[in-house]
């Protein structure tokens, strides 16, 4: 008998006829003799619908009265599937995030867990209940409602599984596991078998939205067997882990991430602490940076270019207007119309030749690169975002041939 945390996302939930079908997942488990601990995401496109409510009321509502109306979404589906487990005669308890002490701090909207309490869970799963738990929200000191950030139920699962020192955390979502890029975008993408946290937690963090990064984070530091898998085709998923046996795996995935915006400074003053100068303003402001460029003007001058979230570009140009005498800066040029495709591989740094041969494949799909950076196990350009799927397309062929 095993504990088995399964977290199931919107759209496996999105409606009565699959809500029944993930009770039946959960339901299978639990009568294999598991203990069975469910964490559930709001039905569909519940939370975009909960945004664009809020909108319609107050455009700049505050972090905190938001997070108190997107947590609703969670509550709703982890009720409605306990009726459906209720109906199958199996005795279960759904939970919001409150009631199982998820504490978070108070960066509303973002929240990072700080701890997770184990008393009522375990309490109820020594009477062989089912639990199940609202993902995506906890409470912070003040006892208020925060939300983890888009996509976080996938973090909630980790944490449970973490805290609870469960046998496995079950991803269960509508593709069938981590493929070597969004089979939405590249329909010939291959599904992995095994995957390592450190390329799937880049995956996540460029773009790869099939886990949220915090949980993959999470799922590192304290060894969670985490499993990305169908909710509508019970076959084997992708195994996160550690070390997998895919050595001569150069390149596992090509992510895409359009959440970029660039902002360029241009006649600078050539001399020390420029760019010191720079990213200090956008530090204090909160704002983080991504990839950084800088570039020789006319004159003595130059130039810094740098990329940073869609959400914080306006807040990134006014910080810099405000401090523009002493930056020295002639003009700001911004766009939010590019994007970033990056590949990700652990077997890259002992592999010469990998960004040639990406590189290659923009040129053969006659793709403009403006930015590039590069880390051990990723390299990633900034393109024109219209260019993306066509630079995916043309990358992915080139090193997986489909
Ligand atoms: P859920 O609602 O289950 O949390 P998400 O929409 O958050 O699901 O994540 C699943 C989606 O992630 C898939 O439908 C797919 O389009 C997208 N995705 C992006 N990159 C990848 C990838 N490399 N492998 C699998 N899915 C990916
Ligand atoms: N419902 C939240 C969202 O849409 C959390 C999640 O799905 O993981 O982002
Ligand atoms: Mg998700």
């Amino acid at each position: 008998m095993a504990l088995i945390v399964q977290k199931f996302g919107g759209s496996s939930v999105a409606d009565a006829e699959k809500i029944r079908r993930v009770a039946g997942i959960i339901a299978d488990t639990y009568c294999e003799g598991h203990d069975v601990v469910v964490v559930l995401s709001a039905q569909g496109d519940t939370t975009d619908e909960l945004i664009e409510k809020a909108r319609e009321i107050n455009p700049k509502p505050s972090k905190r009265e938001l997070d108190m109306l997107l947590s609703t979404g969670e509550q709703i589906s982890i009720s409605l599937c306990a009726m459906a487990l209720e109906k199958l005669g199996l005795p279960v308890i759904s939970l919001t995030g409150w009631q199982v002490g998820i504490k978070t701090n108070s960066n509303y909207g973002n929240a990072r867990i700080k701890s997770v309490g184990t008393e009522r869970l375990r309490m109820e799963l020594d009477q062989r209940k089912i639990v199940i738990v609202a993902g995506f929200q906890g409470t912070n000191k003040f006892d208020d409602i925060t939300t983890l950030g888009r996509g976080g139920s996938d973090t909630t699962a980790v944490a449970l599984a973490a805290a609870l020192h469960a046998d496995l955390c079950q991803i269960y979502t509508d593709v069938e596991g981590v493929y070597t890029a969004d089979p939405r975008i590249i329909p010939s993408a291959i599904k992995l078998d095994e995957i390592t946290f450190d390329e799937m937690l880049e995956l996540a963090s460029l773009g790869a939205q099939v886990l949220h990064n915090r949980s993959v984070e999470m799922a590192k530091r304290y060894g969670v067997n985490l499993e990305v898998l169908s909710s509508y085709v019970r076959k084997p998923g992708t195994k996160v882990k550690e070390v997998t046996n895919m050595e001569d795996t150069k390149i596992s995935g090509v992510a895409k991430d359009s959440d970029i915006a660039r902002i360029a400074l241009i006649g600078l003053k050539d001399e020390p602490g420029t760019a010191f100068k720079i990213f200090r303003v956008l530090a204090k402001s909160n704002i983080n940076v991504d990839i950084i460029l800088q570039s020789v003007g006319g004159d003595d001058t130059k130039e810094i270019s740098f990329t940073v979230a869609k959400a914080d570009m306006d807040a990134a140009v006014q910080a810099l207007n405000e401090n523009k005498a002493v930056l020295g800066f002639k003009d700001i040029d911004v766009s939010d119309k590019f994007c970033k495709i990056s590949i990700v591989g652990a077997g890259m740094i002992k592999s010469p030749g990998i960004a040639a041969r990406m590189f290659e494949a923009l040129y053969e799909a006659n793709v403009n690169i403006h930015m590039i950076s590069t880390s051990e196990i990723k390299i990633s350009v900034l393109i024109d975002v219209e260019h993306a799927e066509m630079a995916m397309q043309s990358i992915h062929k080139k090193f997986f041939g489909v």
